[in-house]
């Protein structure tokens, strides 16, 4: 049995000792016990068939336990009214299920219309709903077919929240698009969830969105068996087993890297452009890092500027390192909110942070494995 338990927050939505056996002999979910904290994102991990969207879909109770208790602000989902309980409870789905008859706006309304808002107000929140998901107020009167997949799937969200129930059950949501609308959709979560603070269950197979999005994650194993659950840091840089080690991938050390930023890296002034520096950084009149220049090559002050790729505080020491590797001066230059030039960072200098990042981590395991009662996550 895994218990996970974390953080001070108060327990949204909490396992106890919950299984689930079908009629044909099959364990679903096998004595989960897993407390889930008010405002975060949990993703539940792991290869199909595991026992994930079971055990989102106990939550709402569309399906019920066999044994065990699951409760919702601190109610047992059994003692509540089924269709009370789901009103609290916003639900999005792979390919997005909206109602193909049914205009944008009343796709959006659908909850509020249900719980009598009268058709003014369901309309007037559902176009203010358009906006927050980012959706152009005209597509509201457009049908589903005439959207992309990916604005479909944010009509979905936007459904969802119609009612603004404090708990968001995803399953697999960005599942049936392509990368680029998958991570602008995940960016739009994170963007919601900053003002929002939803308490999130999220299901998917895949490790890398669960890295992005969890605030933590619960890895699953076939047979409905919870394994491990843990804020993504800690989940990488100690797995529980072999088992969690293989799901996270080789590349566990650079998923790391993926959630430090560079704040906490030291800038120094960009090349002087005083002829004793190669590289020198080109900038427009409002100081945004236009390009690298070498002063010493052929063409000197004609040469043509070679690619930048400015960071912010807030970018990642993946991105940081990734662009100290391209930048032909191996030196990162940092911007601030408005694209204005800070300084730069070389590319030792983001050796040595990612290097120490990798170290902490490391240390982090080993205390945990000598004190594994620790409130942080608990494997037995
Ligand atoms: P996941 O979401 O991780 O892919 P599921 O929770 O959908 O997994 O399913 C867990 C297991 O339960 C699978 O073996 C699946 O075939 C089985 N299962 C799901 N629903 C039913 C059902 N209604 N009857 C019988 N077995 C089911």
């Amino acid at each position: 049995m895994t218990i996970c338990r974390q953080g001070k927050g108060k327990r949204m939505i909490s396992f106890k000792h919950v299984s689930k056996h079908y009629p044909n002999g099959t364990t679903a979910v096998d004595d989960l016990s897993l407390e889930l904290p008010e405002g975060d994102i949990t993703v539940l991990v792991g290869s199909s068939g595991c026992g994930k969207t079971t055990t989102l879909r106990m939550v709402n109770r569309m399906v019920e336990p066999s044994s065990g208790t699951v409760s919702v602000g601190g109610r047992d989902i059994l003692e509540a009214d089924a269709a009370e309980l789901r009103r609290g409870i916003g639900y999005v789905i792979q390919q997005a299920g909206l109602f193909p008859h049914r205009t944008i706006l009343d796709n959006i309304a659908t909850v509020p219309l249900l719980l009598g808002w009268g058709r003014r107000k369901a309309r007037a929140r559902a176009a203010e709903l358009l906006e927050l998901v980012g959706l152009p107020a005209g597509s509201g009167k457009r049908y589903p077919h005439q959207l992309s997949g990916g604005q479909q799937q944010r009509v979905g969200v936007a459904r969802a929240l119609a009612a603004d129930p404090p708990v968001l059950l995803m399953d697999e949501p960005f599942g049936a698009v392509d990368p680029v609308v998958r991570t602008q959709l995940q960016n739009e979560l994170l963007r919601l969830q900053s003002e929002l603070r939803k308490t999130v269950v999220f299901v998917t197979h895949d490790i890398d969105e669960a890295v992005r999005l969890g605030d933590r994650i619960a890895i699953f194993r076939t047979g409905g068996h919870l394994v491990q659950c843990a804020p993504p840091a800690e989940l990488l840089a100690s797995p529980a087993d072999d088992f969690v080690a293989g799901f996270l991938g080789a590349e566990r050390g650079l998923k790391l890297l993926s959630l430090s930023t560079l704040a906490d890296v030291p800038q120094e002034p960009a090349p002087a452009d005083d002829g004793t520096d190669r590289w020198r950084l080109v900038t427009s009149g409002r100081g945004e890092p236009l390009g690298w220049r070498d002063t010493e090559g052929p063409d000197g002050d004609e040469a043509p500027l070679l690619p930048v790729r400015p960071l912010r505080d807030t970018d990642s020491l993946l991105s940081a390192l990734d662009e100290s590797l391209a930048s032909p001066a191996g030196l990162v230059a940092r911007v601030d909110a408005d694209g204005v030039l800070t300084g730069v960072t070389g590319r030792d200098r983001i050796h040595e942070h990612a290097g120490r990042r990798h170290a902490e981590a490391g240390r982090a395991s080993a205390v945990k494995a000598a004190a594994p009662d620790s409130d942080a996550s608990v494997t037995a």
